[in-house]
C-alpha cells in the first residue's frame, strides 16, 4: 500500500505534536510531506529533520532565516508568512490536510484543500464556526471528506456512522465545565491566567484552555456540529460530564441513545480521522470502565457562563454573526492571556462586539474575512473602553 501523505498544519501545538506521534505509530500508513507551524522555528526544524519532509511553513517571517539555519538542508522548501499555510496544504500529491492551527488563519488553507477534494482531518474549529455553509458547500461539490478531530465532534461523527440526520432526535455535546465550573463571579474577578489554563481532564493549547474556562470552547462547537452534521442548532445540547469519558452522544428518533467513550487522550480521534473509515488497532492507553466506576451528567448552569448562549444566538442569527462572535472571543481572550483583560470581563467584550456589528446575510468569504477584520477593531475598542472605566 502507498503511503498516505500528510500536511500537518499547527504541527508544533499541542494537538499537532499529538498528531505527528500518531503518524510514528503507523509509519507504513503515513508519511508527513509538510509541517506549519506558527512560530517556534526550533521544534519545527527538529520534526522536519525527525519527518524529513519536503517543506515547512512559519507563520512568523522574523524568525525563517534563523529556521532555514537550523534546517540547513536545501531540499526542504520553505514557505512563509500568511499564506504558507495554503502553499503547503496545496502542495502537489498531499493525501490528507490536518488542521490543527489555532484561529481564523485556519480558513484560508481549509479552503483551498477542500477545493481540491482531499481528506480533512480537522482540529481547526474556526473554518467551520466561520465560513461552516461555505466549506460544506464546497467539499460537497469537490467530494472533500472532512472528518473532525475535535473529540466531541469525532464522537458524534462515529455515533451517527452516516446515518440521516432525519433519524437524529438530537446531538448533545459533553463539557467538563472546565476548571471554573460552579465558581460564582467574585470568585473568578481575579482569576489569573496560569489558574485558567489549568484544566482538570484534558491538556490543551493556551487559547482552547481558557474558551473551555468560559464554556465559548462549547459555544464554538455547536456551531461546528451545526455546519459539520447538517442539523439544526435548537437540535443540539449540552451535557456537563466532568470526568470526560462520554465524549459525546446522538439521540435518534426511536429514543435510543448512542454514546461513544474513550480514554481523554486526543491521539485516539486523531488516529480515527486519520485512518478512517478504517479501524487499526491503536497503540494508546485505552480506558477501563471498571477503573472509573462511575460517570455522571449535569445540565449546565448558564448565568456565569454567557458565551454558550451567545453561540446558539448568533448561530441561530446566521450571516456573519458568527464570525463577529469568533473574531471577538479570539481578542477578548489573547488580551486576557497578556493580563490586559480580566478574565470575567471576556464575555462582556464578546457581547459589546456583537451589538455593534452589522450582520451581513447569506455571506460570500470575502464578507467573512472583512466581517473577521472589522469585529477585531471592534473588540480591541471595546477593551479599551473596560480599561478606561467607562
Ligand atoms: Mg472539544
Amino acid at each position: 500500500m502507498r503511503k498516505k501523505r500528510v500536511v500537518v498544519l499547527g504541527s508544533t501545538g499541542s494537538i499537532g505534536t499529538n498528531v505527528l506521534r500518531v503518524i510514528e505509530s503507523f509509519p507504513q500508513r503515513f508519511k508527513v510531506a509538510g509541517l506549519g507551524a506558527n512560530r517556534n522555528a526550533g521544534l519545527l526544524a527538529e520534526q522536519a529533520r525527525r519527518h524529513g519532509v519536503r517543506a515547512v511553513s512559519l507563520a512568523d517571517t522574523e524568525r525563517v532565516p534563523g529556521l532555514k539555519r537550523l534546517i540547513g538542508d536545501v531540499d526542504v522548501g520553505v514557505f512563509e508568512g500568511e499564506n504558507g499555510l495554503a502553499q503547503l496544504a496545496t502542495m502537489d500529491g498531499v493525501d490528507i490536510l490536518v488542521s490543527a492551527v489555532v484561529g481564523a488563519v485556519g480558513l484560508d488553507p481549509v479552503l483551498q484543500a477542500v477545493d481540491r477534494g482531499i481528506h480533512i482531518a480537522i482540529a481547526n474549529k474556526e473554518p467551520l464556526v466561520m465560513a461552516g455553509e461555505i466549506v460544506m458547500e464546497r467539499a460537497r461539490k469537490s467530494g472533500a471528506r472532512i472528518v473532525p478531530i475535535d473529540s466531541e465532534h469525532s464522537a458524534v461523527f462515529q455515533c451517527l456512522n452516516n446515518a440521516p440526520v432525519s433519524a437524529v432526535r438530537r446531538i448533545v455535546l459533553t463539557a467538563s465545565g472546565g476548571p471554573f465550573y460552579g465558581k460564582t463571579r467574585d470568585e473568578l474577578l481575579n482569576v489569573t491566567p496560569a489558574q485558567a489554563l489549568a484544566h482538570p481532564t484534558w491538556q490543551m493549547g493556551p487559547k482552547i484552555s481558557i474558551d473551555s474556562a468560559t464554556l465559548m470552547n462549547k459555544g464554538l462547537e455547536i456551531i461546528e456540529a451545526m455546519w459539520l452534521f447538517g442539523i439544526d442548532v435548537d437540535r443540539i445540547d449540552v451535557v456537563i460530564h466532568p470526568e470526560s469519558v462520554v465524549h459525546s452522544l446522538v439521540e435518534y428518533v426511536d429514543g435510543s441513545i448512542i454514546a461513544q467513550m474513550g480514554a481523554t487522550d486526543m491521539k485516539l480521534p486523531i488516529q480515527y480521522a486519520l485512518t478512517y473509515p478504517e479501524r487499526l488497532p491503536t497503540p494508546f492507553e485505552t480506558v477501563s470502565l471498571a477503573d472509573i466506576g462511575q460517570l455522571s451528567f449535569a445540565r449546565p448552569e448558564r448565568g456565569m457562563f454567557p458565551c454558550m448562549d451567545y453561540a446558539y444566538e448568533t448561530a441561530k442569527r446566521g450571516g456573519t454573526m458568527p464570525v463577529a462572535l469568533n473574531a471577538a472571543n479570539e481578542v477578548a481572550v489573547a488580551a486576557f492571556l497578556r493580563e490586559e483583560l480580566p478574565f470575567v470581563c471576556i464575555p462582556d467584550v464578546i457581547r459589546a462586539a456583537l451589538d455593534r456589528h452589522d450582520n451581513m446575510i447569506e455571506p460570500t468569504i470575502d464578507d467573512v474575512r472583512q466581517a473577521d477584520q472589522e469585529v477585531r477593531v471592534l473588540a480591541t475598542a471595546a477593551i479599551e473602553d473596560l480599561r478606561r472605566g467607562s
